[in-house]
């Protein structure tokens, strides 16, 4: 019996892939050996170059970026029978972190150009019992603070960053280019999962310009405890810590820590190398089978953790992504919809207006029409700065192809 050959398939090219090398294995290796491997010096040098980085007064490292903005709520001052204003359209933890703290999530719409929050649509959404905004700065494209701010403060409104992806992008504020995390607002939360531009394999930051909440965040971070372990190990005199509030264990260790020393290093150019692949998509794919590339407004310069391609509306995206997988090319569903998803039945989020008025139904509501359009029509495909310029190509000819194939009903 003979079996077919199996079919030559190039190997897949993948959504994302981390920039890290023999530099971060030097770095890690220095933290094991240091003896001290949990937040401990490198941690501080790692929030030390972080602010500096950004240019912000305070930087607070711990576990992650949902841990990031489960700390912001807190120190924010988010609790029960609040109301926060966000986006559905975003990984499924900018609305985690407003229901741990036992807030209500009140979602607006995007832009559908950027896929960030529309600012247009804040005023609507305000109630007695709104508290904070939390707005996204979505893969990596700088939302509009200023209108957002505009808004905020006359209504006396904390806004927190989503700035999960951002890292390395920047916003021209009063005329210059700034970094996101300075914060433009009161508390910016960034993510170092492998996904994002910048990683420690798992780790967050906040940064904010108020001492107070950075100080609540760092013992937040650490059981609540008055002293932490390093300080206590450093201090010449016996010092006995003590709980001052419910805390949590959002450490980072110093091996993740050192890792994103060297990563911060990385940071111009692992987004100069994205920016320049992202033109590249822009020319080649704008005005191609009814293909919509992203916008980027004038303000705003984006590190591209993620390229968002609109299909046709008539198209499968599923379709279009199963032939491109065929053609060995990795695509995700582009952004997520939280209000879609088993976890956020309807009685758990609102929609703008009074609390809980709408009459949407499961699943889908009409004030969010364009999160679940970009949800249900766009796809990323692969933007890091290891992608040959070969590979690229191929992913443009794959995506092409398989829009023909879609339309065709193959
Ligand atoms: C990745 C991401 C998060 C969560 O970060 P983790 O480090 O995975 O906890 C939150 N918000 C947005 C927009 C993200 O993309």
């Amino acid at each position: 019996m003979t079996t077919a050959p199996p079919t030559a398939i190039a190997p897949l090219i993948p959504i994302a892939r981390p920039e890290m090398d023999e530099r971060e294995v030097a770095a890690a290796r220095r933290a094991i050996l240091s003896g001290w491997v949990t937040q401990g010096p490198e941690v501080e040098r790692f929030e030390t170059a972080f602010a500096a980085a950004v240019s912000a007064p305070y930087a607070c490292a711990v576990s992650s970026g949902t841990a990031a903005l489960h700390l912001a709520m807190k120190v924010a001052g988010v609790g029960l029978g609040d109301e926060v204003i966000t986006v559905s359209h975003s990984f499924i933890a900018t609305t985690s972190c407003i229901r741990y703290v036992g807030a209500r999530p009140v979602f607006v719409d995007i832009e559908p150009g950027t896929f960030n929050m529309d600012p247009s649509r804040l005023e609507d959404a305000i109630t007695a019992r709104t508290r904070a905004i939390l707005c996204v700065h979505q893969l990596g494209m700088p939302c509009d603070l200023r209108a957002i701010l505009e808004v905020a403060r006359r209504h006396d409104l904390v806004v927190v960053e989503d700035a999960a992806c951002a890292a390395g992008s920047e916003i021209l504020w009063q005329g210059r280019w700034e970094r996101i995390g300075r914060p433009h607002a009161d508390i910016a939360c960034f993510s170092f999962h492998p996904r994002k531009v910048l990683t420690t394999g798992e780790g967050g930051m906040v940064t904010t310009a108020r001492a107070d909440w950075d100080a609540t965040m760092r013992r937040l971070r650490q059981h609540g405890m008055s002293l932490p372990a390093h300080a206590r190990h450093t201090a010449a005199d016996v010092a006995p810590e003590t709980y001052l509030d419910l805390g949590y264990n959002y450490r980072l260790t110093d091996i993740q820590a050192a890792i994103g020393q060297v990563q911060i290093e990385r940071l111009p150019e692992m987004v100069a190398a994205r920016r320049r692949l992202a033109a590249a998509y822009a020319g080649q794919l704008t005005g191609h089978a009814g293909l919509v590339a992203p916008v980027e407004p004038a303000w705003a310069r984006s590190n591209w953790q993620g390229y968002c391609v609109r299909l046709p509306e008539n198209l499968s995206q599923h379709t279009v992504m199963q032939h491109m997988r065929a053609r060995g090319v990795a695509t995700r569903m582009a952004v997520m919809c939280a209000h879609r998803e088993p976890a956020c039945p309807r009685e758990t989020w609102s929609c703008g207006g009074a609390a809980g008025a709408c009459d949407c139904g499961e699943g889908t509501c009409r004030k969010l029409r364009e999160s679940e359009r970009a949800r249900d029509h766009a796809i990323q495909i692969p933007l890091f700065p290891g992608l040959a310029d070969s590979e690229q190509a191929r992913v443009v000819v794959a995506l092409l192809e398989a829009v023909d194939a879609a339309r065709a009903g193959t």
